[in-house]
């Protein structure tokens, strides 16, 4: 099912099975970045005698704690809370918290490791890190959920900082968490120190466009993906998976730009809307009374809620998964191509799985893996960190401009480097070994540590 491997990291990849047994999420996402790297191996026989790779993949330090909580019945709740701070060459660890029940050791180790090359492809001085809980929010109260982040904070704090490791929301976490995170912080601390988060509120520190940027910075780069080809959004077709905070603005701005989202959803189903998705309604469902997507086929005339099967299934020219690792599958890629897609941009992090990338690349459909399309999220907590230590607020419009050439410089190195290194147009390529150049020649400057 797998391309094979340069011979000289076969072992490179037995060893990380061997080390982290069971993690298959974060084996998937190593073999992704090893396949892109055979070139490198030959061109740079530097990083082999320096062990680079080796040492990328075993994260500089992990963390397990334990989350102690009390809910509305009194009960007492304990969940596991993890930060791995997987590599500083480039700057303090950054990515984001995931609160969901699949949360584990291996969920966490994958993600970690995409953030270090997506932070890498910025060009900002950010390192890579990912933590969570297997904690639930769904069903919670506002009380449950504020005590939950405390407890969390109660052992998080001792091992952040602004500049040693600077968390982020992910699945789960949004605005509100980061408050309740933000809070404890400060009061265990007695410090202000607003660069230890990012995604904090427009009135305490946050940035503008953060909270659209991973979903706007999305369609930037698959805008970028059009360009070089000739084309645009206008009139297009597009599917989002997924109704949350990279959805969201993922569908604003494909509508901005004069395309129609056709269908979204949640863990719970699917809607189609030829009309287009009505963004005030999901916004309000979704952001304001956090219901399902149910909810908004209830609520809209014309909508039709499909709760089994694929949305994969509608027909589209552009598909955006925003929603979950290994969402889009083998037979998703099938029905897709059929349906005459032209464009894949994953919004989140690697929602196609293996399989499911080479069938479209066999079908000839233009693909970004989300460690170069989904970088502006990352990107925009590194432009908040620099507003907070300039003590600065930028306007909306400043922000969304550098966001948008953020996109378009991760567009541009990435086609040139496949192109250097052989793969010309293989957005997947290009972006692990862009990524992995930027880390991996810091990591031989700074010796053996
Ligand atoms: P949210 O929690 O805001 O939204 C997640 C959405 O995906 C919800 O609609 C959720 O539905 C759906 N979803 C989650 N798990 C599943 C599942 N197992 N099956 C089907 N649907 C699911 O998260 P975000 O929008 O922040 O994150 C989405 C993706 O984008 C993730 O892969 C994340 O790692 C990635 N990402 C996020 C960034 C950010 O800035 N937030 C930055 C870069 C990447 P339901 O509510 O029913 O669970």
């Amino acid at each position: 099912m797998t391309a094979p491997l340069h011979p000289d990291l076969e072992p490179v990849f037995d060893e990380v099975l061997r080390r982290n047994a069971g993690e298959d999420e974060f084996h998937q996402a190593v073999r992704e970045v090893l396949e892109s790297l055979a070139p490198v191996v030959d061109k740079r026989p530097e990083y082999a005698q320096a062990s680079i790779i080796q040492r990328i993949c075993e994260p500089e330090r992990q963390i397990i704690f334990r989350v102690p909580w009390v809910d509305d019945e009194g009960r007492v709740q304990i969940n596991r809370g993890f930060r791995v701070e997987f590599n500083s060459a480039l700057g303090p660890y950054k990515g984001g918290l995931r609160f969901h029940p699949s949360v584990y050791l291996g969920i966490v180790k994958f993600l970690g490791f995409e953030q270090i090359f997506k932070n890498a492809l910025t060009g900002m001085p950010i390192g890579g890190g990912k933590g969570g809980s297997d904690f639930d929010p769904k069903g919670r109260s506002n009380g449950e959920i504020m005590r939950f982040c405390q407890s969390f904070m109660t052992e998080l704090y001792r091992h952040i900082g602004e500049y040693r490791d600077v968390p982020a929301g992910d699945i789960g976490v949004g605005g509100r968490e980061i408050g309740y995170l933000f809070g404890q912080y400060k009061r265990i601390t007695n410090q202000y120190e607003a660069g230890v988060l990012t995604g904090k509120g427009l009135t305490w520190g946050g940035s503008q466009a953060r909270t659209e940027a991973t979903g706007y910075g999305t369609v930037f780069f698959a805008d970028e993906m059009l360009k070089a080809k000739g084309e645009s959004f206008d009139g297009k077709r597009v599917v989002v998976s997924g109704s949350g905070n990279v959805a969201v603005y993922a569908i604003e701005k494909v509508h901005q730009l004069g395309g129609i989202v056709v269908a979204a959803s949640d863990s719970s189903g699917y809607v189609v809307d030829e009309a287009g998705i009505d963004l005030a309604l999901l916004k309000d469902v979704k952001e304001v009374r956090r219901g399902r997507i149910s909810d908004y086929a209830a609520e809209r005339s014309g909508a039709t809620l499909v709760s089994d099967g694929s949305i994969w299934d509608v027909q589209c020219d552009i598909a955006l998964p925003c929603a979950t690792e290994n969402e889009l599958l083998e037979a998703d890629a099938t029905a897709l191509a059929k349906g005459g897609v032209r464009l894949v941009a994953e919004g989140a992090n690697m929602p196609c799985t293996p399989a499911a990338v080479r069938i479209l690349r066999e079908a000839g459909v233009a693909y970004a893996p989300g460690k170069a399309a989904n970088a502006g999220g990352v990107a925009t907590s590194a432009l908040e960190m620099q507003q907070n230590a300039s003590r600065d607020s930028w306007s909306f419009e400043h922000t969304e401009e550098r966001l948008a050439e953020v996109m378009k410089g991760i567009h541009d190195n990435v086609l040139e480097t496949a192109e250097e290194f052989g793969s010309p147009g293989d957005y997947t390529a290009g972006a692990n070994i862009a990524g992995f150049i930027r880390v991996a020649d810091a990591m031989l400057a700074m010796g053996v540590i």
